[in-house]
């Protein structure tokens, strides 16, 4: 399965840390590429930064319309599981769409446009009461890959956590600049 997710509309008040946070939760809840129109290169850089430290290859673009996304995607096969309060509740939802072989999951910023609910193959809630894109992302990737997406191998990294009771224990590759 491959996981993609991209974040449409727009905030009154630009909100980079949470931008931030929704590409951080995809990269590390398995999905390999986010897509956002919210323009603004330190959070490439931070994402870039958290490559080269951390591994793997997750990809983030900055796309002019979200729609032109969703409807490629759509052709190349994707479901498309949009994140609503509105939506079929998740626990309904969530064996279908683990069934699904290739996800692009949309998240909102603020209101987010009618059209989305008709472009969808699923609108999910996580719960019917409003909370956040961060919340919202992080289980319906957890409740889909059951967890696995923490097995994962994030390839060439620097640094790799060997997961310990007590402390802090990081593996650390050497490097010859
Ligand atoms: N009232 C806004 C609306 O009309 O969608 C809520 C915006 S909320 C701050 C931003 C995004 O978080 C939403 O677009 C949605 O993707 C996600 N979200 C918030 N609560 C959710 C829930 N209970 N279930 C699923 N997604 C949720």
């Amino acid at each position: 399965m491959v996981i993609e997710v991209v974040r449409i509309g727009q905030r009154l008040v630009r909100d980079d840390r949470v931008t931030t946070h929704v590409a951080l939760v995809s990269r590390g809840f398995g999905a390999e590429k986010i897509y956002m129109t919210e323009i603004n290169p330190e959070i490439k850089d931070t994402i870039e930064k958290i490559n080269n430290t951390w591994g793997g290859n997750f990809k983030i673009e900055f796309i002019e319309k979200w729609k032109n996304v969703v409807k490629k995607k759509k052709e190349e096969g994707f479901k498309i599981v949009h994140l609503s309060m509105y939506g079929e509740s998740i626990n309904k939802a969530q064996e279908e769409i683990r069934a699904e072989k290739d996800l692009l999951v949309v998240v909102g910023a603020e209101k987010v446009p009618k059209e989305i609910y008709e472009l969808a193959d699923y609108n999910v809630g996580v719960g019917s009461q409003p909370h956040s894109e961060i919340s919202a992302l992080a289980i319906l990737l957890d409740r889909i890959q059951n967890g696995i997406q923490f097995e994962k191998e994030f390839p060439n990294a620097k640094r790799k956590i060997i997961p310990t009771k007590k402390g802090k224990n990081v593996q650390v590759k050497e490097t010859r600049d």
